[in-house]
């Protein structure tokens, strides 16, 4: 099947010309028609304008002017991130009728590969969530059993990955949107150093953590799309001048990896025993293969679900503002003046999770509780950071569950924000300090949900990440089964 091949088999096959870029677009077009009233992980897709890009991908592949190894192979997008004359809503009504003007950074690179930029990827409302319900066109099943959520926020980019809508895809992860739905659907998906990787043309929710990363069914694989969407860019001064490597000849380096194993996380509340006896196995694994394994203790990472909330809050109050029917989003039609404008525009655009986040960050900012929550919180991440960065003094990858449980039902947490908040607890805090971090399959519980391991680096040390992700995957088969669909 054309549609379950990696990344790198299309690129062998167009290699040898044993397929073209339109065979390969056409297959994941007829699968995403086949399996998209089930899923619902696309908002849209242009099916006329995929396979253009891919005739034209076609001629250089017949002309020996193929522009990358890519060249002609679909990548799905988030709904978050800016594609030339492509709307881009974020999962919201707030910008249902928006046309981006512009391609992101990451767009444009993967457009000078000769990739074919792929469809509308479904999201929870403005990246906030994790479980991609609270988008405002509906959710997203989970492949493996369509009555539970494939998480979230970039829920539509690991669906279609993992049911073959697409064999690559973009997400973006403030505290785990990647990692959190990779584990869900039993692919790959790789956040990458705050850095790392060029914000421009991407709406932002939290800048000071938001990350573009691939999201894809093989180490490898989300490998070469580092390379290619990576690099300092002018247009985004948070980016950095730190050369990109060659991460997929870098993710073959093996090596003895001092592994440390995140013991707050390990014997915590809430930890699911399934979850808890595969990342066992997968420490075992290491183990028996000449690594180091040493238990880490990070203290401060047990307030780092709570301050997460308010750094990001706190910074999602200020990048929503521009939301306010005037210089872009819904505008209310009852709105009778300049204020009206603005309230009824945003009470009528955004969701309810969505209110939420704005109602709490203008809290933890506003004056008489700035220092009792924000200025905390600030505290509690440089605490976090400099543990973490003391860690690895003496380790080289740090080991832990992605996420407590396997996916949950679908409304099993709708109504309990809390409880949503807590599926993130393992994700959050290598936001804050900045690092890149891989979810990988590692097995499935006893209903067969897929379950991810997370493997976290040391700052732009990707190459190395990747690496040790790789010789797990080498050795096992999670990453190559597929859902029943
Ligand atoms: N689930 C987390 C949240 O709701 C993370 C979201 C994200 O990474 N975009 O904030």
């Amino acid at each position: 099947m054309i549609y379950y091949q990696t990344l790198k088999d299309l690129s062998s096959a167009l290699r040898i010309n044993s397929l073209l870029p339109s065979d390969i677009t056409a297959a994941f077009v007829g699968r995403t028609k086949a399996t998209g009233k089930a899923l619902h992980s696309f908002i849209c897709y242009d099916e006329a304008d995929a396979m253009g890009q891919a005739k034209a991908a076609d001629l250089r592949w017949k002309s020996g002017k193929n522009l990358s190894p890519y060249d002609g192979i679909p990548i799905g997008i988030k709904d978050m991130i800016s594609v030339r004359n492509q709307p881009m809503a974020c999962g919201s009504r707030m910008l249902e009728n928006y046309i981006s003007p512009y391609d992101a950074t990451v767009i444009a690179r993967l457009r000078a590969a000769g990739m074919i930029i792929w469809g509308r990827l479904n999201m929870d409302e403005f990246a906030m969530g994790s479980s991609t319900e609270t988008s405002a066109f509906g959710p997203t099943q989970n492949p493996w059993n369509l009555s539970c959520v494939p998480g979230g926020s970039s829920g539509g980019s690991a669906a279609a990955v993992a049911a073959g809508q697409t064999c690559v895809a973009l997400g973006t992860d403030t505290g785990g949107s990647i990692r959190q739905p990779a584990a869900f659907c039993g692919i790959v998906g790789l956040k990458p150093t705050y850095g790392r990787v060029s914000r421009y043309g991407v709406t932002a929710f939290a800048s000071s953590l938001d990350q573009v990363g691939p999201l894809g069914r093989s180490v490898e694989d989300v490998a070469a799309i580092l390379a290619i969407i990576g690099g300092q860019d002018s247009y985004d001064s948070t980016s950095v001048d730190i050369p990109i490597e060659d991460y997929v000849h870098a993710s073959t380096v093996e090596k003895p990896w001092r592994v440390g194993i995140l013991s707050e996380f390990m014997d915590g509340d809430g930890l699911d025993c399934d979850v808890a006896a595969a990342i066992g196995r997968v420490v075992q694994f290491y183990e028996s293969h000449g690594c180091q394994i040493r238990p880490v203790s990070l203290p401060n990472v047990k307030a780092g679900l709570a301050a997460y909330y308010i750094i990001a809050t706190a910074e999602a109050f200020s990048n929503l503002a521009r939301f306010d029917g005037i210089r872009y989003g819904h505008r209310s039609k009852a709105a009778t003046n300049v204020a009206d404008i603005y309230s009824k525009s945003r009470a009528e655009g955004f969701g309810e999770e969505v209110k939420r986040r704005i109602i709490l960050g203008a809290f933890v900012l506003s004056g008489g509780f700035h220092d009792a929550y924000y200025t905390r919180a600030q505290k509690v991440r440089s605490l976090i950071r400099s543990e973490y960065m003391r860690a690895f003094d003496d380790v080289d990858i740090i080991l832990s569950p992605t996420t407590p449980t396997a996916a949950f039902c679908e409304h099993e947490k709708c109504e309990d924000p809390l409880a949503m908040y807590l599926n993130d607890v393992y994700t959050v805090t290598v936001n804050m300090a900045g690092l890149p971090a891989i979810s990988i399959p590692c097995g499935f519980d006893n209903n067969h949900m897929p379950i991810g391991v997370q493997l976290i680096g040391r700052p732009f040390g990707e190459s190395d990440l990747l690496a040790a992700a790789r010789f797990y995957e080498k050795a096992h088969d999670f990453h190559r089964q597929h859902p029943p669909l």
